[in-house]
Formats: C-alpha cells, sequence, structure tokens
C-alpha cells in the first residue's frame, strides 16, 4: 500500500481518446447532450492496473511522482474512481490540475456564455466532495495541491478550508516537494502557502525524468520563454532545453508502457535549443528525428507565431519538419498558437516581443503569413485571442476584427479569451460579470463563426478520419452545430440592441 497518493479528477485523468484537442471540451458546461454522455466525449475513464494505478497520468503529476520515488517515497498515481481503498491507509495525498475551479480561459467564457458551470470544476467538486477523502482527513490525511492553476485557491478560500487543504504548492515543485510530505508524514505543521520562485526553479540538471506514461505520450523538451508578455507568467521562469538524451529517456518510459504516439510539449517548440528568439534549425530536426523514431504520430504543444514565419523563411524548416512527421502514420499535425490581438498599438504595449525578430509593427502581417505557412504545411493550429486587456481600446478590438478577417481562408480554430485583472477576482462571481462590449462580441461572432466553418473539415478529413471514430464524429458534429446556433443568437442580439439604441 502507498503512504502517498497522487490524483486528479476525471478530467486530467483521462487520454481524451487520444486527441487532446477533445480536452476543450471539458472546459465547457454539457450543451445539447447529456451530460455522463459530454464526458465521455472529452474525458474517457482512464485504464488503471490491479492497483488502480493510471496507465497514463498527466506530465506535471509524473515529475513529482518520480522526485518522490527517487526520495524512497511509497508513492503512486491513483486514478480518482480507485482512490477509495488507498486512502484507508495513505497519510498525504497530493492532487495537481490545470483549472481546479474552472477560472482559467476558455473555461470562464464557457461560463460566462452559457452561464452553466464548466464540467471541469464540477468534476473537480465531485473529487473534493467524495466521502472517503472525508473521512480519510478526519484520521489526519494531509492533502497538498498544486500545478499551474494553485493560484485559484488564493481566490477560493472558503474551498481551502471547507475541502481540508493543507497547503497550496504554486511553482515549480520539484526541489521543494519532497520536504513538505516528509514534514506531512512526519506530522510536522505544514506551511499553508508555498511559492516557488525563480531561484528555487531546478535546474535543468535537477529536473527529475518521468518513470511512467504521460497522458498522450506528451514529453516536455524546453521550460520558459524568452519574450516577456506582459499577461503571461511562463515567461517568469528560466529558459531551459532538455538534452535529446533526457528527451530520448522518456520517450522509452512511454514507448515502454504502451503509447505511440506523443505530444512534443514546449512553449514555442521551433525554438529547441535555441538562444533567444532565433531558431536552432540543427537542433530542431534532430529533436523531430528523434521524437519520430519512438512516435508513430507526433504534435506540438505550442509555437510562437513568429517563429513559424522565421523558421519556413530563413530556413524552410517548417518544410523540412514535415517532411520528418508526415508519413504513413500522419498527413497533419496540431499546434496551439497566440495570436492575442490583431492591433499594432496593443502588441506594442503587451508583447513587444512577441513578433521578435520581427519589428511589433509586423504583427498582423507576422500572423498571417505564420497561419499561411501551417495552412500549407497540414499544421492545424488552435490559436487563442485575448479580449478586455486593461490597455485595450475599442480600435484595438476592431484591428483584431480585421486580422481575422484575412484568416478567414486558413484551417484553423481561433478561440477568444477574456483577461480578468486579477482585483476583479475579489467577486466571487467575476466570470458572470465581465463588460462584454459590442465589438468584443462582433469579435467573438466572427471567431465563433470561423472556428464553426473550419470544424467539420477538421473533424472529418483530419483529426477522426475512419470509421473508429464515427460515434465521435457524429457528436462532435452535433456540438458544432450547437457552436452555429449561438453563433446566430448572438447575431440578432447584437443587431437588437443596436436596432434599440438606434431608435432611441
Ligand atoms: S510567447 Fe507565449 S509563452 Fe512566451 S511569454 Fe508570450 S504568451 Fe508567454
Amino acid at each position: 500500500m502507498f503512504d502517498v497518493v497522487l490524483t486528479t479528477d476525471r478530467t486530467m485523468m483521462t487520454d481524451h481518446h487520444g486527441k487532446e484537442f477533445l480536452g476543450f471540451m471539458a472546459t465547457g458546461p454539457a450543451v445539447g447532450i447529456p451530460e455522463p454522455l459530454w464526458l465521455w466525449i472529452c474525458a474517457p475513464k482512464m485504464k488503471t492496473d490491479e492497483l488502480g494505478r493510471a496507465w497514463q497520468a498527466p506530465y506535471g503529476m509524473r515529475k513529482i511522482e518520480s522526485v518522490l520515488m527517487d526520495a524512497g517515497f511509497k508513492v503512486a498515481t491513483i486514478d480518482p474512481s480507485k482512490l477509495d481503498k488507498h486512502l484507508k491507509h495513505a497519510k498525504v495525498m497530493l492532487i495537481g490540475h490545470h483549472d481546479f475551479f474552472a477560472l482559467c480561459p476558455p473555461s470562464s467564457e464557457w461560463w460566462s456564455i452559457t452561464k452553466k458551470e464548466p464540467v471541469n470544476a464540477k468534476s473537480f467538486r465531485r473529487l473534493m466532495e467524495n466521502p472517503s477523502i472525508r473521512e480519510a482527513k478526519r484520521k489526519g490525511l494531509k492533502i497538498i495541491v498544486g500545478g499551474p492553476a494553485a493560484w485559484q485557491w488564493l481566490w477560493k478560500l472558503d474551498k481551502w478550508v471547507e475541502w481540508g487543504v493543507d497547503t497550496v504548492v504554486d511553482g515549480e515543485a520539484e526541489k521543494v516537494i519532497v520536504d513538505l510530505v516528509a514534514k506531512a508524514l512526519n506530522g510536522e505543521d505544514l506551511p499553508r502557502y508555498v511559492y516557488v520562485g525563480i531561484e528555487e526553479a531546478p535546474k535543468l540538471e535537477e529536473i527529475p525524468l518521468i518513470k511512467h506514461a504521460s497522458v498522450n505520450g506528451l514529453i516536455e523538451v524546453t521550460r520558459g520563454c524568452p519574450r516577456n508578455c506582459k499577461f503571461c507568467s511562463v515567461t517568469l521562469r528560466p529558459l531551459r532545453h532538455y538534452t535529446l538524451d533526457m528527451i530520448e529517456a522518456e520517450l522509452k518510459v512511454n514507448v515502454s508502457e504502451g503509447l505511440r504516439r506523443g505530444i512534443i510539449h514546449s512553449e514555442d517548440v521551433l525554438l529547441y535549443g535555441s538562444r533567444g528568439v532565433e531558431p536552432n534549425p540543427e537542433a530542431v530536426i534532430k529533436l523531430h528525428k528523434l521524437v519520430k523514431s519512438y512516435y508513430e504520430r507526433i504534435s506540438w504543444s505550442h509555437a510562437s507565431l513568429a517563429a513559424i514565419k522565421v523558421a519556413e523563411e530563413k530556413y524552410k524548416l517548417v518544410s523540412k519538419v514535415r517532411e520528418i512527421i508526415c508519413d504513413e502514420h500522419q498527413d497533419f499535425w496540431g499546434v496551439e498558437v497566440g495570436i492575442e490581438t490583431g492591433s499594432v498599438e496593443l502588441a506594442k504595449k503587451i508583447m513587444p516581443a512577441k513578433s521578435a525578430p520581427y519589428p511589433a509593427e509586423k504583427w498582423p502581417e507576422v500572423v498571417e503569413e505564420a497561419f499561411a505557412i501551417m495552412h500549407e504545411n497540414h499544421i492545424i493550429p488552435a490559436a487563442t485571442l485575448i479580449l478586455g486587456l486593461p490597455e485595450e481600446t475599442e480600435d484595438d478590438v476592431v484591428k483584431t476584427a480585421e486580422l481575422l478577417d484575412r484568416l478567414k481562408p486558413y484551417r484553423s480554430l481561433i478561440v477568444p479569451m477574456f483577461f480578468v485583472p486579477m482585483g476583479s477576482f475579489k467577486t466571487k462571481d467575476w466570470f458572470t460579470r465581465v463588460k462584454i462590449r459590442d465589438d468584443h462580441i462582433e469579435v467573438m461572432k466572427k471567431c465563433l463563426g470561423h472556428t464553426a466553418s473550419w470544424a467539420n473539415d477538421i473533424i472529418s478529413k483530419f483529426y477522426l478520419k475512419g470509421p473508429g471514430y464515427a460515434p465521435l464524429r457524429w457528436l462532435l458534429k452535433l456540438f458544432v452545430g450547437y457552436v452555429k446556433w449561438k453563433a446566430k443568437k448572438v447575431e440578432k442580439k447584437i443587431a437588437k440592441r443596436r436596432a434599440s439604441q438606434g431608435s432611441q
């Protein structure tokens, strides 16, 4: 039996049928489909062994598991459906999450638009209100939470107390977690909140390697980002590139546990091995050859639009990578990219280096050309926009709308997200009170229209091809139908409001 168990809720401990983008549905409420079916689409239950250990688990949790195993603790990552028997013996439970309370975009947008709580927050609440956890708590179980959404607990103090969370760890936890768990096991007092700053972030040689399979074979290749966008916390972390040996060791772990496809994780995959914002073609090629020698299918977590443009313009690097990736096993790959704004003025204020090595004045052209390069090379981006930034003017939003018009020919999904200043968290239901103006609605409508118009093409010809995916394809097309219906509703709402304003 295990003294320490790591776990999370069902929307995190899942492989989304091997289609990472389906995880996006977990950020919304079930609409037009019963919730159990919705959960089946976006968060099918994870396979486990006879002890309830998850076959695949979120990568960050695997890192923590690895550090604790190396320190000699009896630890395992347990599927949430198999927790009960372990809680009779475990003394410490660690929980990681990307969005505990659905406060991050796009969960908060879905909540705001539909006025319904997203399934990720509901699923996490069900986990925390599991009677076995309450019972174990009464017997002295210590609960430590962390992960990218750790900050959310600062705005949910009532739940922090009600659910008996002992410690929240905010930041890269590898160097602090052993001490915390040792204290918990020894019955010593735990700090309520631990913030891990840059100086405590692990150096490259201190980053542990995973020992068991990560969700969808994700492997990290770089931590940190050199671009310094004002709204982003990733940029506060030092930049560290894994060596190819480290990457190969993690690939071997995933392959040995049965995975044949995976995601290369970095804030900017094309900057792997670089010292700044110019790609290092040799390193990028070596990385892809290595990963493709282990995985049949690969995708990228994130890439910057500027790196895509400069990589192709200067080195034909995107085309060369396509020759490595695309073969008899795959003919496209996906990636998340950040457009954020179509306004040069706003780009200069909030993300002056996002377009580097090109000047910020060229940002809209960088976006458009990067989209064209991705389209030609069968890369399907899921792009984000940020609305409601404090510095934003109506003219900035108009510029974003104009850019969206220019992006119409390029196969992609575009998701608008609302920036919420920390001060706004002071009210508990801030997400339902975001001031959405008409110009924002216009942009949201364009995004919905763009995404809905490409979604069926992407679902049928790329992501969910073949008879095996027929039920999922059918259900997702239903969802796309809902999105289109919603877009029309929003359009009617705008027209009605404008008509009533005009008659006053
Ligand atoms: S480019 Fe992306 S990861 Fe890097 S600082 Fe900007 S928003 Fe953050």
